[in-house]
């Protein structure tokens, strides 16, 4: 681990000893991730901490790092910030010279990224921060969400971890489609961010028992099921006609 993530994650592990003093300091995985703009999460999982600082946020002083640590893992245990930490962080993200590279920053990522979360119909962004609020207590940190290039049809949803994204066909951005069946695919792919694969005797396993168990959890699962049991041909069909194959 390179020496600033190593300087970072001390900070991490200092602030969770102050704010969750009797309980063991959890194991930290520490990245940063290509936000856009500055965001960062935090979310406990089997007694590990995920922290994912935006990319933008390499460029602050260590002083910065430490306040951002002890913000995140208050706000984690719901208590009050420190006044200290908050205006130190403050003082480093208002400072010209942040800003700048937030924006050029900004303009780089709008020139990269083409985001279809919006689908004609449905719009993924939307969606997902829904399920995550009702199913997930908002932990889940925000993926790159995107409708499919093509109408697909043998695959509904599919989240790649190495990029973080989860991708929904786009078969399913249509009126005659219920929300519910959206909102299914989508929770299925977040599931596999809340359960990520299981990695055992050179086997992968992806829908684990208790993966399944959360599955039936969706207030729509049966709706939901047999709905694509019912309509995949349909889709099939409608896929063929526009992609021409
Ligand atoms: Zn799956």
């Amino acid at each position: 681990m390179p020496q600033l993530m190593q300087e970072i994650k001390k900070f991490y592990e200092e602030a969770f000893q102050i704010f969750n003093g009797k309980s063991q300091t959890p194991e930290i995985e520490l990245r940063f991730y290509p936000y856009i703009g500055i965001n960062h999460t935090i979310r406990i999982r089997e007694q590990k901490a995920f922290i994912r600082l935006a990319e933008i946020s390499r460029n602050l002083p260590l002083e910065a790092q430490k306040a951002l640590a002890f913000i995140l893992v208050a706000k984690l245990f719901r208590k009050k910030v420190p006044t200290q930490a908050k205006e130190t962080y403050r003082h480093f993200i208002k400072t010209e010279e942040f800003r700048q590279k937030v924006d050029e920053n900004k303009r780089a990522k709008g020139r990269k990224i083409i985001t279809t979360s919006k689908g004609d119909i449905y719009d993924l962004d939307e969606i997902f921060r829904s399920l995550n609020q009702i199913y997930f207590d908002g932990k889940i940190p925000l993926p790159v969400l995107t409708w499919s290039a093509r109408k697909t049809f043998r695959i509904l949803g599919h989240h790649d971890s190495t990029h973080e994204t989860i991708v929904v066909s786009r078969s399913l951005d249509a009126r005659q489609v219920p929300k519910y069946v959206v909102e299914f695919v989508v929770f299925h792919e977040m599931l596999h961010i809340f359960h990520p694969t299981i990695h055992h005797g050179g086997r992968r396993y992806n829908h684990t028992p208790a993966f399944r168990r959360n599955e039936k959890q969706f207030a729509y699962f049966e709706e939901a099921e047999s709905w694509i049991e019912q309509n995949v041909k349909n889709l099939k069909r409608n896929a063929k006609k526009i992609n021409g194959e």
